[in-house]
């Protein structure tokens, strides 16, 4: 049973927080019970318990798995309609699509009522922080941008749709009627227009993820000057046309408001837009969004248009359950630790030795039985991959996601969010992860730096077309002056790419300096602006919902290939090869 408290109740919130951060352990032996007791009779469990609900038979003969192995599962109640019991005794409701691809294909994530509950019991939990230490939050108003796509039905008759619609349709009445528009262009606009008209009365603002709120301001960009003519005429364009957008958006548009306009105009006509945010919602105490892991790389690019704003990134959550809330939210982005919630699943870690070498956790052998830990026993400084069992029917599940203990609060295990296990490089024998990537790309970008630039996003792939195959790296560039786009320096450039090259590891280096070498010279190209916007909006045409848009880091489509290919304005070589001694 959860405790039950109103998130306004901080204290209560708080007392809550650490009593369950004192007996996790303990909390985790429960929760495991209940859910072997619960669902020993579901086809899977009965697979390899024969009926049994003992705790330690299910470290031994429940296999840790990933989601091909227990697609079957799904697809069968999902595409066939048979009942959820075949694995789980809760009866699932809807699917999750999650953002992580599994060869190319979307994640379908069982959803059952009593899983609702229990977000909903963490989300109160999170909000006990905020209140706790975001001060003024309730002085104004939050900014929150949610856009969500239409709900699509499997053949088995299941509802399919994303982790932020299912929260929002399951509780209509808690939010405003314009964020159920599911036309993403004309419920973005309607938002910001809302954002725009109360721009005073504004204290936060913020989405689900980094890469989100930047396509935000984007929009943003290519659209303020009708949002503003809107506000002069007290008339909103005739291409809204969703009728929850207009409803909302005529309660405070409902007169000619020139003054506002021309504030806006004053702001928006500015030559750079650094610290736009600032300078539109000028009250405005806080930034919410997720900037850890992948989104690391916005960082740069959120502290130029927020004007340095603190960035809160509350919580490591996901389709599959919840885990963790940032309980210093003030902290910098790049110190950022969840502390693990110990009600929401039953969590096991995955040792990894040399989280450089991603195949030591890629194996499926049985070995990785035996070096499994539970929370109680995670070490501080050691790198783990999250496995999860949950009530809705994962059951040692592999997350794909790899953390780094970095200390505790009371005897609850707090984690940084390191990358998504996948590697994103391949050729011959190097394995390039998505942390290896950004922390090249990362160093590299020093060299431009001082030349006014950052990076807005990059991706990469394995160009194989020719042999010796080489890695491509597409970036899109940024200057803070909002200057015409200078000629790139081709010296410059060239040394970002042999800086890449340089940081990247041994093994990398080895193939690119062997007398035959199997890896050619790392190529950069550059794109014009507003590639990856196009690039998002491409994944976004495919059903990834705008709120859960990661970019991918290792681009497989042709066609996503051909959006970027068909935008550089530059390509650069590596013009030296890697020395292996540094
Ligand atoms: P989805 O199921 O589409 O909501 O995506 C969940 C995935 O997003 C997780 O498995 C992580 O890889 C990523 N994610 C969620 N929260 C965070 C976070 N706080 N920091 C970094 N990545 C995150």
């Amino acid at each position: 049973m959860l405790p039950t408290f109103d998130p306004r109740d901080t204290e209560a919130g708080s007392r809550i927080l650490e009593d369950i951060s004192s007996n996790a352990g303990h909390i985790q032996e429960q929760v495991l019970e209940e859910i072997l007791t619960k669902n020993a009779s579901t086809d899977y469990l009965k697979s390899f318990l024969n009926g049994h609900s003992d705790k330690g038979l299910f470290k031994n003969k429940v296999p840790v798995v990933d989601y091909e192995d227990i697609k079957i599962y799904i697809d069968r109640i999902a595409v066939d309609g048979e009942p959820s019991r075949i694995l789980t005794n809760e009866s699932i409701t809807e699917l999750l699509i999650s953002s992580g691809t599994s060869g190319g294909k979307q994640k379908w994530i069982p959803k059952t009522a009593e899983e609702g509950e229990r977000r909903a019991f963490f989300f109160c939990l999170l909000a006990t922080v905020q209140n706790r230490y975001l001060h003024g939050l309730n002085d104004g108003k939050a900014l929150f941008f949610v856009l969500i796509n239409p709900d699509i039905h499997t053949p088995g008759g299941l509802v399919l749709r994303t982790t932020t619609a299912s929260e929002i349709k399951n509780r209509k009445d808690r939010y405003p009627e314009v964020i159920f528009c599911e036309d993403t262009n004309q419920s973005l606009y309607s938002q910001l227009l809302c954002g725009l008209v109360q721009r005073d009365a504004i204290v936060s603002i913020g989405t689900f993820f980094a890469s989100g709120l930047q396509r935000i301001i984007k929009f943003f960009e290519e659209h303020w000057q009708e949002m503003s003519s809107n506000i002069r005429t007290g008339q909103m364009s005739d291409w809204i046309t969703d009728p929850k957008c207009k409803r909302t958006v005529s309660l405070i548009l409902s007169k000619q408001m020139p003054d506002l306009a021309d504030s806006i105009d004053l702001v928006c006509q500015e030559k750079s837009w650094e610290g736009i945010i600032k300078k539109i919602w000028p009250r405005t105490k806080y930034v919410q969004a997720i900037i850890t892991g992948s989104m690391a790389q916005y960082i740069p690019a959120l502290e130029f248009y927020t004007g340095r704003l603190p960035v809160v990134s509350p919580a490591y959550v996901s389709s599959e359950a919840c885990f963790g809330i940032n309980l210093k939210p003030l902290c910098s982005p790049y110190d950022v630790s969840y502390t693990i919630i110990p009600n929401m699943a039953y969590y096991e870690f995955i040792p990894i030795g040399n989280h450089q070498d991603p195949n030591c956790t890629n194996s499926k052998d049985a070995h990785l039985k035996d070096h499994i830990v539970d929370l109680a026993n995670v070490k501080i400084g050691q790198h783990y991959e999250l496995v999860v069992t949950t009530c809705t029917g994962l059951y040692r599940y592999r997350m794909g996601d790899v953390l780094l203990v970095t200390g505790f609060h009371n005897i609850t295990p707090q984690f940084k969010f390191v990358q998504r296990r996948n590697v994103v490089l391949s050729i011959d024998t190097d394995k390039t992860t998505e942390q290896d990537l950004q922390n090249a790309v990362t160093i590299a970008m020093h060299i431009l730096e001082p030349l006014g630039f950052f990076l807005l996003d990059y991706s990469s792939y394995a160009d194989t077309s020719s042999i010796p195959g080489h890695y491509v790296l597409f970036w899109e560039l940024q200057l803070r002056s909002n200057d015409d786009f200078p000629v790139l320096d081709q010296v410059k450039m060239e040394k970002c790419c042999s800086l890449v090259e340089q940081s990247l590891d041994l093994q990398y280096k080895m193939l690119r300096n062997r007398s035959i070498s199997t890896i050619g010279p790392l190529e950069i190209r550059v794109v014009k602006q507003g590639t990856f916007n196009v690039l998002m909006d491409f994944y976004v045409s495919r059903g990834t919902s705008l709120n859960q848009y990661k970019t991918p880091k290792n681009i497989k489509s042709e066609k996503a290939i051909e959006i970027l290919d068909s935008r550089v304005v530059g390509k650069f070589y590596s013009t030296e090869v890697p020395n292996q001694d540094s």
